[in-house]
C-alpha cells in the first residue's frame, strides 16, 4: 500500500479562521479521502503556528500570558476543523515539546553544513507578512499586500541562512519536476524569483525584542525567526529525527498552500530541507484567495464570508461542495452571499437533492426490497487525472454531468410507466438507475463524506429521504 503523506499550511494565530482557511483544509480533505478511496494510506497534518512578534503582540492586546493566548486560538481552529468535517490524523501546534526539540535539531544541521552565520543588517521589512521585503517587490515603497502598513527599516544582528547558496540546487528541482509546484504559472513565478538572485535571509530574533520563540541552541540571547521554526513543523509531526521509521513510511510531503506562501513553501523550505540533508518535498500546490464582491474581505466594508455562518445555514458539506467546485482551485475567486444561494439551489436542492428524491420515490413505490449492494466499480481515469492535477471544481463538475445524466435517464426511459406494462422489466430499469445513484454517492465521498453516507444509507434502506438539502429563502 502506497502511503501518502499531505500537510497544510499552519495558520498562523494572530487572527480567527476566516474562508480561506477553510477553502484549504478542504482542498487538503478531499485530496486525502480520494487518495485513501483509491486504496492508498493517507496522513494529512493540520495545526497552528503559534510563535511570533505579532502573537505576543495579540496576547498583550488581549491581557493574556502568550501560552493562554495560542490555546485558546489552537482550539478555535480545532473546532473550525472539526465543523468542516476535516478527517486530519495530526493536529501540530509548534509550541509542543516534540516540534521544539526536532526545530532545534534541524537548527543544528543547517549550522553543521556551515549555513548559518552572525551578521548585522539594515532590511525592510513588513510587519504585516513578517519578512523583509526587496525593493523589487514593493509598490510605491509600499507592501502590495499591506498597503496600510509601513515598511520598517531595521538594523540587528541576527543569525542568517545561506540562501544564496542554493540558487542552482532549487533552479535543478524546478527543472527535474516541472509539477513540482501547480500551477505551473507559480512554478514560472518562483523560478523567476531564484533566478533573478537569492538573499541569505535571517533566521533569529534578539530575545529582549522577542521572547516567544524558540531558543536558538546554543545561544541564550536569540530566538528562532518564526518561519524557521514553523515550516520544520512538516517534518516533525512525521517523527524526524528521531523516529526514522516513521518518518521515511512518509515522506516527502504533499503540500498546500496560499499564494501569498509560494516563496516560503517552495524556495525557502526547500533550500532548508536540502542544508538539513532532508529530501525535497514531493509537490507544493498553490492556491488563489478568495474576494466578495471583486473586492478583499474586510470587517469595514462588511463583505467578510463567514465559514462558520455558511455552516449553520446551509451545513457543512453545501460548504465544501460550494468551496470546492465554485472556488477556482487555483485562481482567486469571488463569492457573494446571494452567489452562494443560487449554486446551494441550483445543484443541491434541486441537482443532486432532486435526482436522489426521484430515484428512491420509484425505488420506495415499485421495489419490493432494498437492491443488493452494489460492487464497488473503479472510478474512471479522468476523476484521478483532474484530482492529481488538484482540479477539484472539475472533477465535481464532471459527477454532476453524471447527476444530470441520471436525471434525463429517468425523463427519458420512464420506468414509472415501464413498470405498469412490464413489471419485471421496470424493476430491472429502476434497479440500474439505483445502482447507478450509489455509484455517484461515492463519487461524491471526497467532496461531502457525509451526503455519500445518507445516500447509501436510503438506498439500503429502500427508502426516499427526508429533503436532503432543504430549500432555504436566500
Ligand atoms: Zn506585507
Amino acid at each position: 500500500m502506497s502511503a501518502r503523506y499531505i500537510t497544510t499550511t499552519l495558520p498562523y494565530v494572530n487572527a480567527a479562521p476566516h474562508v480561506g482557511h477553510a477553502l484549504e483544509f478542504v482542498e487538503a480533505d478531499c485530496y486525502k479521502r480520494a487518495c485513501v478511496l483509491a486504496g492508498e494510506e493517507a496522513f494529512l497534518n493540520i495545526g497552528t503556528d503559534e510563535h511570533g512578534a505579532k502573537i505576543a503582540e495579540k496576547a498583550s492586546e488581549a491581557g493574556l500570558t502568550p501560552q493562554a493566548y495560542v490555546d485558546e486560538y489552537a482550539a478555535r481552529f480545532k473546532a473550525f476543523a472539526d465543523t468542516l468535517n476535516i478527517s486530519y490524523d495530526a493536529f501540530t501546534r509548534t509550541t509542543n515539546s516534540t516540534h521544539i526539540a526536532s526545530a532545534q535539531e534541524f537548527w543544528n544541521r543547517c549550522d553543521d553544513k556551515g549555513d548559518i552565520y552572525k551578521a548585522a543588517y539594515e532590511v525592510k521589512y513588513c510587519v504585516g507578512c513578517e519578512l523583509e521585503k526587496t525593493d523589487s517587490e514593493l509598490v510605491d515603497g509600499k507592501c502590495p499586500l499591506h498597503p496600510n502598513h509601513e515598511i520598517e527599516i531595521r538594523t540587528e544582528e541576527n543569525y542568517y541562512f545561506k540562501f544564496s547558496r542554493y540558487e542552482q540546487a532549487l533552479l535543478d528541482l524546478y527543472e527535474k519536476n516541472e509539477t513540482f509546484v501547480l500551477p505551473k504559472e507559480r512554478l514560472h513565478e518562483i523560478r523567476t524569483f531564484v533566478k533573478n538572485g537569492l538573499k541569505d535571509f535571517s533566521i533569529s530574533r534578539r530575545k529582549e525584542k522577542l521572547s516567544w520563540g524558540i531558543p536558538v541552541p546554543g545561544d541564550d540571547e536569540h530566538v528562532m525567526y518564526v518561519w524557521f521554526d514553523a515550516l520544520v513543523n512538516y517534518i516533525s509531526v512525521i517523527g524526524w529525527p528521531t523516529d526514522e521509521a516513521t518518518f521515511a513510511k512518509w515522506w516527502p510531503v504533499t503540500q498546500l498552500a496560499g499564494k501569498d506562501n509560494l516563496r516560503q513553501q517552495s524556495a525557502m523550505w526547500q533550500a532548508m530541507l536540502l542544508s538539513a540533508g532532508v529530501a525535497p518535498s514531493a509537490q507544493i500546490f498553490i492556491h488563489g484567495f478568495i474576494t466578495s464582491g471583486g473586492q478583499k474581505m474586510s470587517k469595514s466594508l462588511g463583505n467578510v464570508i463567514d465559514p462558520m455562518a455558511l455552516v449553520e445555514k446551509y451545513g457543512t458539506d453545501a460548504v465544501r461542495y460550494i468551496l470546492l467546485r465554485h472556488v477556482s482551485p487555483f485562481e482567486d475567486s469571488d463569492l457573494t452571499p446571494s452567489a452562494i444561494h443560487d449554486h446551494y439551489t441550483a445543484h443541491l436542492t434541486n441537482g443532486l437533492g432532486n435526482l436522489v428524491a426521484r430515484v428512491m420515490k420509484l425505488a420506495e413505490t415499485h421495489l419490493s426490497e432494498p437492491i443488493e449492494r452494489p460492487a464497488d466499480s473503479p472510478f474512471p481515469q479522468e476523476y484521478w487525472d483532474l484530482l492529481h492535477a488538484f482540479e477539484f471544481n472539475r472533477v465535481a463538475d464532471y459527477i454532476w454531468g453524471r447527476i444530470q445524466d441520471l436525471d434525463e435517464r429517468i425523463t427519458r426511459e420512464e420506468p414509472f410507466k415501464v413498470v405498469k406494462t412490464d413489471l419485471e422489466k421496470g424493476r430491472a430499469l429502476i434497479r440500474e438507475m439505483v445502482t447507478e445513484l450509489y455509484q455517484i454517492g461515492r463519487l461524491l465521498n471526497p467532496f461531502m463524506p457525509a451526503t455519500n453516507e445518507l445516500i447509501k444509507q436510503t438506498i439500503l434502506e429502500n427508502k426516499k429521504p427526508e429533503n436532503l438539502f432543504s430549500r432555504l429563502d436566500a
